[in-house]
């Protein structure tokens, strides 16, 4: 079974995630957490290129590219090993990031970055996408002070990735649920299991 957690910065994605591996385990699942991009060597080297704040020029296609890399890496080093054992894999963020911050917010075709995606992870797709929605202030507040090289693109930039991952769920609706963020966390985290449950009773073994 293979979850990720998606959606704009600040939503509390990493927060909710734990919360759901721990919760997972309770259950006796055998739980990998990772990061898109992240998690593998190759992963974190692009990840400090696509995150720092450094003066290093990328084109946007660059960048793609560059998350499509980390994302190949951490399927076939971490991802696919993972499942092909029996383990429960937890992503946070993982192909509509690319799809949106790259393609819509970031002018690239998204159906181009979804050809891109397909090589890159050759067809590995998550069960279930929990896609976290939240304004773009109130998203802005839970950040703070401390912005990455995404997080320092500016509001307009923000709602075109907010109103991009809501166009994408509604493409993928059976493989997708948007969170609605702006509650407390036990709450969005018991939404997250009720979703999840299904699921994990379809599971073989
Ligand atoms: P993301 O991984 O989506 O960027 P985080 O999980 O890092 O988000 O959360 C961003 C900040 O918001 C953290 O300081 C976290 O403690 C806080 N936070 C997370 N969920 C909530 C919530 N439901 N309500 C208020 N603050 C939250
Ligand atoms: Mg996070």
């Amino acid at each position: 079974m293979f979850f990720v957690f998606d959606g704009v910065d600040g939503a509390g994605k990493s927060t909710q995630l734990n919360l759901f591996a721990d919760w997972l385990r309770t259950r006796g699942l055998d739980v990998d957490c990772c990061s898109d991009p992240g998690t593998t060597e190759l992963g974190h080297q692009m990840r400090k290129l696509l995150l720092g704040n450094h003066a290093i020029e990328i084109h946007m296609r660059s960048e793609m590219l560059m998350f499509m890399t980390a994302r190949c890496q951490l399927v076939e080093q971490k991802i696919r090993p993972a499942l092909a054992a029996g383990k429960t894999v937890v992503c946070d963020r993982y192909v509509f990031s690319t799809v949106v911050y790259q393609g819509h917010a970031g002018n690239l075709d998204p159906d181009e970055v979804w050809q891109v995606n397909q090589v890159a992870t050759a067809g590995l797709m998550p069960d279930l996408t929990f896609i976290f929605d939240l304004d773009v202030e109130s998203a802005s507040q839970r950040l703070g002070e401390s912005r990455d090289r995404m997080e320092s693109r500016g509001s307009d930039y923000f709602q075109q990735v907010r109103d991009g991952f809501l166009e994408e769920a509604k493409r993928w609706p059976d493989v997708t649920r948007v969170i609605d963020a702006s509650g407390d966390i036990e709450s969005i985290q018991a939404t997250i299991r009720q979703a999840a449950e299904p699921l994990l009773e379809k599971r073989p073994g």
